[in-house]
């Protein structure tokens, strides 16, 4: 590789697009592919009718990544992006009737869960969870944040190792817990846990099974908030996709990856159907999984499928344009089930849906009336289910299940008329997410964390397996949601780049 290398970045997700940016700014000569027609994968739109809908992501957090993205080409993220505050965060539905709003302001959370659960210590339980989490947020900088992890081998380098304060840091992992029992320590009350355990489902996975360390999730929100991007989260990728093109770097949407080209156990090209085409490195944000089986393929390809990895889980949305908004709903809502051991059982491990499921709502006209005709709303409502099994033909289990849906907004978020004030409807099911966005087995969120031990690693973004290869996306270190890919593709082109630049030095050195 050269100092400036010639960089195929296979998939635009937000990933694909953070690593095109960095590798662009840092002067490679970038060419990023997309199989569909549009770049940013999961943060597609939907027009229709009058109303516009954020498809896939819609709560953006820890916008410091996508800050540290413009800087590395010394641009200022307000010149692209208009992101408002929003706060409270999510307003809460429980299914006995009660609600509560999740507020950034820790302190006032505390009063507030004691005015929810009056006299049992509930916002004191609630100030040390967040104290848990902190401190996990720390370690996660520390150990697995901005650098190309794999396993615990590589967060600990050995010098580091003899430092007391290090090992203390690994022991505050909690290795033996979950985030489910880490909450319940502390938040006695059902409905303040089952809130909480949903900060794990930005990454897909059941508290009951992820490790403690994801706890670190909760600080990340009442640190660093949760933010809208005034046009929707759609406008993130629109930015990022911008930032690439004003970089420099060759958009390439409608053009599928079949292959890579490899000799000597190196990358040397990518095959589509207009043939080969020669670069340096590659970057794949498609699936890590389903890069190694059907981009490298051959004996490589096989021994990758044979570690044990889960997909994440999957989900159904429903698009819904309302001819009247429902002023009780804040911009994000958690309607709760009735159980939240029993829905995670069904979702995670029984791999079916849930009978009563809890629905995310986004309302954001309040926010951003452009969503919708004047006095309407664009309600989008996301529902968990398993990732796909072999037996799940959703074109046959999707009526039914959106009759589930519907039925629980309106017993529980108070939208008793619900169904009359539709007046556009389209929905997305795990068979169409895996479709569009070439998943695996639907997942919305790549890799599942489950694992006390070891659910807080994915895939590395840089291929031990393939010189010149590096992941970036939901199913690579450090994980899904969109701060997490965006930082995932800045590790992927830091990495590619740090190797860059030492081979160049090399071959100076050689020639001098
Ligand atoms: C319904 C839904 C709701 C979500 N809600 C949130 C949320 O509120 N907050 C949040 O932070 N995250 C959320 N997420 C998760 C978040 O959207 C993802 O983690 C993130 O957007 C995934 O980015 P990525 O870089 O992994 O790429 P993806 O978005 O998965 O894109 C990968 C791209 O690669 C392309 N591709 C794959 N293979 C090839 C190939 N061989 N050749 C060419 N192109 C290829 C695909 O077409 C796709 O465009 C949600 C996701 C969904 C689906």
């Amino acid at each position: 590789m050269r100092s400036e290398s010639r960089v195929a970045v296979v998939g635009s997700g937000l990933g694909g697009l953070a690593a095109a940016c960095v590798s662009a700014a840092r002067g490679h000569k970038v060419t990023l592919y997309d199989k569909n027609g549009w770049l940013g994968g999961k943060a597609a739109v939907l027009h229709e009718g009058g109303f516009r809908f954020d498809m896939g992501p819609t709560i953006l957090t820890v916008p410091k990544v996508l800050e540290r993205i413009f800087q590395e080409a010394g641009r200022d993220i307000n010149d692209y992006l208009d992101l408002r505050r929003l706060d409270p965060q999510w307003r809460c539905f429980f299914d006995d009737g009660s609600r509560i709003d999740l507020m950034q302001d820790v302190a006032a959370m505390a009063a507030e869960m004691d005015r929810f659960v009056p006299g049992v210590g509930a916002g004191e339980g609630y100030k040390k969870f967040i104290g848990i989490s902190e401190h996990l947020h720390g370690v996660s900088e520390r150990f697995f944040f901005w650098k190309p992890v794999e396993d615990l081998f590589d967060t600990i380098n050995i010098r580091a190792n003899m430092n007391p304060g290090t090992l203390r840091d690994v022991l505050s992992l909690r290795m033996h817990a979950t985030v489910a029992s880490t909450i319940r320590g502390k938040v006695k009350d059902a409905r303040l846990a089952q809130m909480l355990d949903h900060f794990v489902q930005y990454v897909g996975s059941s508290p009951y099974g992820a490790p403690a360390v994801l706890c670190a999730i909760a600080h990340m929100q009442t640190a660093e908030g949760v933010w809208y991007p005034m046009g929707g989260t759609r406008a993130v990728a629109e930015a990022l996709a911008k930032l690439a093109g004003e970089l420099g770097a060759t958009l390439k949407p409608d053009e599928e990856v079949a292959g890579l080209a490899i000799e000597n156990g190196a990358v040397t090209g990518v095959r589509t159907k207009a043939g080969t085409t020669a670069f340096d490195a590659v970057i794949s944000n498609m699936d890590s999984v389903r890069t190694y089986r059907e981009l490298v393929g051959g004996e490589v390809g096989r021994a990758y499928e044979k570690k044990s990895f889960e997909p994440a889980c999957s989900g159904v949305v429903l698009y819904l344009g309302l001819n009247r908004a429902y002023p009780h709903l804040n911009h994000h809502d958690f309607v709760f089930s009735r159980d939240p051991e029993e829905e995670f059982d069904y979702i995670y491990r029984k791999g079916e849906p849930a009978p009563d499921p809890t629905a995310y709502l986004a309302a954001p006209s309040s926010t951003d009336p452009s969503v919708a005709p004047e006095g309407g709303e664009a309600l989008y409502v996301l529902v968990h289910t398993p990732y796909l099994r072999p037996h799940h033909d959703w074109k046959k289990m999707f009526p039914a299940y959106r009759q589930v849906i519907l039925d629980k907004l309106k017993r529980t978020a108070g939208m008793p008329d619900l169904e009359e004030r539709i007046v556009v409807e389209r929905y997305l099911t795990p068979q169409d997410i895996h479709e569009r966005y070439k998943v695996l087995n639907g997942a919305i969120y790549g890799l599942a964390s489950h694992g006390k031990m070891m659910g807080a690693f994915k895939p590395g973004n840089r291929s031990r397996q393939v010189r010149g290869l590096y992941l970036a996306g939901g199913a690579a270190h450090p994980g899904p949601g969109m701060p997490m890919v965006m930082m995932s593709g800045w590790i992927a082109a830091d990495a590619l780049d740090s190797d860059a630049r030492g081979a160049s030095a090399k071959a100076d050195l050689s020639a001098a």
